[in-house]
């Protein structure tokens, strides 16, 4: 294997029910524990507003920067297998979760299959994406798309507070 082959890729955490703080922590443990892949930053721990579906409880979440050699469609295999083992249901797009696990960026691809799309579609207009990807990176880009914290602005009527 050649250092050519690690790529640097982040990964959104979101939970809002069950006990989501303690779901984060033990997801991030368990994509720290994935084959070839380490975790080499972690945001803090977000609380956000929810977004879309509007009548459920807030979320909390975080954002993780990896080393990797798993592919792009490997890595979200491994992700949702963590989300299944947290008890994660579809019941409907926006639902509630007691984990959500996104492929945010893998190094500087652009992937659009059926099971995949990286960068992940709507990260940019996401506050709850943004704010702890830019805390890892101030200055990091969204392929395709442009320098991550020219996004913020139009995100602010979005409610979001960092916690300790
Ligand atoms: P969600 O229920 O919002 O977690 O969406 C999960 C679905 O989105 C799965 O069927 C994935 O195959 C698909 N998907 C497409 N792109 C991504 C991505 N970048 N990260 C996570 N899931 C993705």
């Amino acid at each position: 294997m050649t250092v050519a082959d690690r790529v640097v890729a982040y990964i959104g955490l979101g939970a809002n029910i069950g006990e989501p703080r303690r779901q984060l922590q033990a997801a991030l443990q368990e994509i720290g524990a994935l084959p070839k892949t380490r975790i080499t930053k972690t945001s803090g721990f977000y609380r956000s507003a929810p977004v879309g579906h509007l009548d459920q409880p807030e979320f909390l979440n975080a954002v993780a920067e990896l080393d990797t050699e798993l592919s792009p469609g490997a890595l979200l295999e491994n992700l949702q297998e963590i989300e299944k083992s947290h008890g994660r249901e579809r019941p409907f797009a926006g639902a509630p979760r007691t984990l959500d696990l996104d492929l945010l960026l893998y190094g500087n691809e652009t992937i659009a299959s059926a099971r995949l799309t990286v960068p992940h579609p709507r990260m940019h207009e996401r506050a709850f994406v943004l704010k702890p990807l830019l805390e890892l990176d101030s200055v990091i880009s969204v392929p395709g798309k442009g320098l991550a914290n020219t996004f913020l602005s139009a995100c602010s009527s979005q409610k979001i507070e960092r916690i300790d």
